[in-house]
């Protein structure tokens, strides 16, 4: 029994690790290979990248024009995340 139905990945803290590191472009080629091929097969990942990567360039977005407060950014974050 998992207290988390919707995220059953074995390597999701190592996903996780090697995504932040995509994200600031600081990962390493075998890191690579494994998020490409592991995003592929895993769709908890595969989601969590996207709402991650989105939410990165929405900051991005908006930091152009100004800084985006902390609540507004977590309740963003809450609506991409349902
Ligand atoms: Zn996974």
């Amino acid at each position: 029994m998992s207290e988390y139905p919707d995220c059953r990945c074995n390597d999701f803290e190592k996903f996780l690790k090697i995504l932040n590191l995509m994200l600031d472009n600081e990962a390493s080629d075998d890191q690579e290979e494994f998020f490409n091929a592991h995003i592929e097969k895993c769709m908890v990942c595969f989601a969590h990248y996207n709402i991650e990567f989105q939410f990165r360039q929405l900051i991005k977005t908006k930091v152009n024009y100004k800084p985006i407060p902390e609540d507004l950014a977590q309740e963003i974050r809450l609506k991409i995340t349902g």
